[in-house]
């Protein structure tokens, strides 16, 4: 087996990785960590997927555990404000869809259209959201426990091949104080951590990464090296010369600027899902932490400066912006051609990011980790693990892609240049005719990974329904079936979630219980 695995890199997807490592493969192999203490981190990437819930519990680590030390909050999915119309907005929820005599409750919602908004109709997680409710009861139990039985696996410890499963929340967490809390869980756990800066990555005659040099810790040898290194891909892109597929031509947004807001919560109150509002050259995220803000301008360059960029976020967040300092970020969007090139892997930022809009970033670090675990090289390096491996982490990201460029296209908001180019822009293949198939038959089949389950076909239907912008209709066949038990659940959907948010306590309450 392989014995030295070296980290470099000690943001978010350097310490998660080593965690995870350490974590599924113990004591049979050394984790070491090399990070920069001049080379910053990038400070974003504070909302995460709700699958991210496995990763805590696959470390073994209990929600009152980690969430106060990261001034955490729950994220029930995304508000989507102003994509349509001004003052429009809806949510994409982390729920699936209702099912009534064979047909999502999206193809009955298109026939009897029984309320103003489709997710209220459809979803339980909306209500929740606008009423900054928590997803959990005093007693720590889960909501979602009234409907299903059993739903609650949060008890138990989920093994590796259980993790396919998603979970009705997320979390959105402080991404300084993450990469902090499992710094020292990794090395309570036995991984090494050594501050400096790696000045050079040595080759030997096959090309494969022979050590690192440091400027002064001399040199570090490993089999296994993880390039953790962010945008710069310090290892995989830089040393071994693997190249960098953009995705610019289809997601054009290419920078972003950040604030980092305090905020009075007793006042705001604290809403368990992160924003998404629509600007005239990209959007804006908000994501509510415990005791701040986090919130940035995402924007394509060629539709806007930096300083313009500034100037919208700061009139956005208002008076509270005055004194921040901002955080200008350039993006680089698209894949590493390989993410494991020899005897390298790229996690994080280096192997690949779209952009942020529906906060698949940590997750992409969660799977690429996972991945590397179940195809975890020995001595013989079989290549079949790294061609399966490169195979899956390619996948999950132009999947993603995908469904980004679709927020775009669909979008009904159209009002300039920026807005209008993203109708005619070109798409990834194929999904200009799945679109059109949509006009006739709503998606049903659409899951972007096949090993793993990440946006499925509700997710499409919840944006598809909420951008308004591509004409849908319901199956013709149901026009010729019952209609009234669909009606009947759209009542259902409504008066659970009024009883919800009458009896769940608000997320800040919850929170504030678990300090
Ligand atoms: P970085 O944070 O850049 O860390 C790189 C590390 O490498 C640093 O520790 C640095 O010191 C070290 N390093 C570099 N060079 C050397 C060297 N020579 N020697 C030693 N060490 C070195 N993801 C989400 O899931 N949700 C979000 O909401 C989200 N929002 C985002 C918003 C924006 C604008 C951007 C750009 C990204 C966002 N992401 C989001 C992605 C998320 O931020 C990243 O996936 C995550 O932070 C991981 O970054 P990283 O660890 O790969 O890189």
């Amino acid at each position: 087996m392989l014995k030295n695995v070296v980290v470099v890199g000690g943001g978010t997807s350097g310490w998660m990785s080593a965690a995870y490592l350490r974590a599924a493969l113990g004591e049979s192999v050394n984790v070491t960590v090399v990070e920069s203490k001049r080379i910053q981190t990038i400070g974003v990437g504070e909302a995460t997927f709700s699958t991210v819930r496995h990763f805590f519990e696959y470390l073994g680590l209990a929600e009152d555990e980690w969430m106060p030390e990261c001034n955490a909050t729950y994220k029930l999915g995304i508000r989507f404000e102003n994509w349509r119309h001004q003052g429009h907005y809806f949510y994409h929820p982390f729920e699936r869809l209702r099912v009534v005599d064979g047909f999502p409750l999206t193809d009955w919602w298109l026939q009897q259209r029984p309320g103003e908004r489709f997710d209220q109709d459809l979803f339980l997680m909306s209500a929740i959201c606008d009423a900054e409710r928590s997803p959990r009861y005093l007693d720590g139990t889960l909501f979602e426990q009234d409907f299903v039985e059993g739903a609650d696996p949060m008890r138990e410890r989920s093994t590796l091949s259980e993790q396919n499963t998603q979970f009705p929340y997320a979390y959105q967490f402080d991404a300084a104080l993450l990469a902090g809390f499992l710094t020292k869980y990794s090395i309570e756990r036995g991984a090494r951590r050594i501050e400096d800066d790696v000045v050079q990555v040595a080759l030997d005659e096959r090309g494969w990464i022979s050590h690192l040099v440091t400027r002064e810790h001399g040199d570090i040898s490993g089999d296994l090296f993880i390039d953790c290194t962010g945008f710069r891909g310090l290892l995989l892109n830089q040393a071994l010369g693997e190249p960098f597929l953009s995705y610019q031509d289809t997601l054009p947004n290419d920078s972003a600027v950040a604030l980092r807001v305090p905020v009075d919560m007793e006042r705001r109150g604290l809403r368990p899902c992160t924003t998404a509002t629509a600007q005239d050259a990209g959007w804006i995220w908000t994501i509510p932490l415990f005791g701040r803000t986090g919130t940035g301008y995402v924007y394509a360059s060629d539709y806007t400066t930096p300083e313009e960029a500034e100037r919208t976020l700061r009139d956005f967040v208002g008076p509270d912006a005055a004194d921040l300092e901002a955080n200008h970020i350039r993006m680089r969007i698209g894949r590493s051609r390989n993410s494991w090139v020899n005897n390298c892997v790229a996690v994080g930022l280096s192997s690949g990011f779209v952009e942020p809009l529906e906060s698949t970033g940590i997750f992409f670090i969660q799977h690429a980790v996972e991945q590397l675990v179940k195809h975890f090289p020995d001595a013989t390096w079989d290549t079949g693990l790294r061609d399966a491996y490169n195979s899956a982490v390619a996948h999950a990201m132009d999947g993603v892609r995908e469904f980004l460029v679709l927020h775009y296209k669909a979008a009904a908001r159209a009002d300039n240049a920026y807005w209008r180019d993203a109708k005619t822009r070109a798409v990834p293949d194929g999904l200009a005719e799945r679109i059109e198939r949509w006009k006739s038959k709503l998606p049903t089949e659409e899951t972007i990974y096949p090993h793993y389950h990440g946006f499925e076909s509700y997710s499409y239907l919840a944006m598809l329904f909420g951008l308004g912008g591509i004409p849908l209709k319901p199956a013709p066949a149901l026009s010729l079936m019952n209609d009234s038990r669909a009606a009947k659940e759209f009542q259902t959907v409504r008066d659970q979630a009024r009883e919800l948010v009458r009896r769940l306590p608000s997320q800040y309450e919850y929170l504030a219980r678990m300090r």
